[in-house]
């Protein structure tokens, strides 16, 4: 069977969902051969391993730390010189598209981003993209060179397939352009114990509805009580309500959880470009005639200062 390369998402070694959700679709077009750069590979090829890797390629260099990416993709590069893929797939988040964008220029592929859904075809993967604000969805497949694809966090349910996930040593050697961007400093962003937004299977989001910074904790209260993220609007964002990492649409960070709650939210076109494609989508608004209502699957006309609550005590009492 062909052999499809994915890149690994891990922080030390703890592998991030999206890369086992790209481990699950991997498994439609090939066997799938991780690539994990930095430390902690031996704990990271365990996971790797449950989830149907069945070889883990390991690198590690101060390179990949120090530097921006460049070193990453000499070794996504080195990986698939090694491999000769069928397709490489990297998880869609900010650096990974960098990532997979640099890689298809070197080696001369098409490359697609942000996909939502993969399978194989007769002439090589087949990925489903939703585009336009989400309105409608396209199913494309790369025809100049190795497929390289860029999923979506969310996009499938990680499955659990046991295979080999072996750890081999992958040789590198780094370009002359590897060294060219230098982190000068890192600062940890202050944890708030919630999941992060774009791979949170549950998000909370509160709009201009929610009327001050110093209401935000009642869209935070459900968001915990779900084990979820907490977004907003860019309208909630703009008033200093909430940070702007947190803004969800088309100038902010796109979802795809499997639920997206929606509070005080009118549903804009640019905040819909950044959630429709959530599986289940339920809006609370005190206005009935709110454009959010098109697209919801359930929909509350109320005020979130009295259903929020509500809702929130009735999750605590059903989870005891
Ligand atoms: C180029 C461009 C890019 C943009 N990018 C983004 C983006 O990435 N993300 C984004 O979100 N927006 C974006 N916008 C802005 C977008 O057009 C809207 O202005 C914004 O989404 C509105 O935010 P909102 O729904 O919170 O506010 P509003 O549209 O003001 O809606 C507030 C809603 O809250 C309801 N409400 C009020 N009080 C209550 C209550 N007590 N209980 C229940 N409901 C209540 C109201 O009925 C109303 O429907 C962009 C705009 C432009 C031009």
């Amino acid at each position: 069977m062909a052999e499809v390369l994915v890149y690994v998402d891990h922080v030390d070694g703890a592998v991030r969902k999206p890369t086992l959700e790209l481990l699950t679709l991997a498994r439609r077009v090939g066997d799938p051969i991780a690539v994990h750069l930095g430390p902690g590979a031996e704990e990271a090829a365990k996971v790797l391993g449950e989830h149907g890797a069945v070889k883990v390629l390991a690198a590690d260099a101060p390179e990949f730390g120090d530097y921006l990416v460049v070193p990453k993709v000499d070794a996504l590069q080195a990986a698939y010189e090694a491999v000769s893929p069928a397709a490489v797939l990297v998880p869609s988040s900010a650096e990974g598209k960098e990532i997979a964008a640099r890689l298809a220029v070197r080696i001369g592929s098409g490359i697609i981003t942000d996909a939502v859904d993969l399978e194989a075809g007769d002439e090589g993967p087949v990925a489903t993209q939703s585009v336009f604000a989400a309105s409608f969805t396209t199913k494309s497949r790369v025809t100049k060179g190795t497929p390289v694809i860029t999923v979506k966090p969310n996009s499938a349910s990680p499955e659990a397939a046991p295979a080999a996930g072996a750890v081999e040593q992958l040789a590198v050697s780094f370009g002359e352009q590897a060294t060219g961007t230098k982190v000068v400093s890192r600062t940890p962003r202050e944890s708030t114990g919630r999941p992060e937004l774009t791979e949170a299977a549950i998000v909370v989001s509160g709009g201009r509805g929610v009327n001050g910074a110093e209401n935000f904790p009642v869209i935070e209260g459900l968001a915990d009580s779900l084990g979820a993220a907490v977004g907003a609007s860019r309208a909630a964002v703009d008033a200093g309500w909430y940070p702007h990492s947190s803004q969800v649409g088309q100038t902010g960070k796109s979802v795809s959880p499997q639920l997206y709650i929606a509070a005080g939210i009118s549903g804009a076109i640019q905040h819909r470009a950044g959630m429709q494609t959530s599986k289940t989508i339920v809006a609370i608004n005190k206005d009935a005639e709110a454009p959010i209502f098109d697209l919801v699957d359930y929909g509350v006309v109320g005020d979130l200062f009295d259903v929020v609550p509500q809702l929130t005590e009735e999750v605590k009492t059903r989870k005891g």
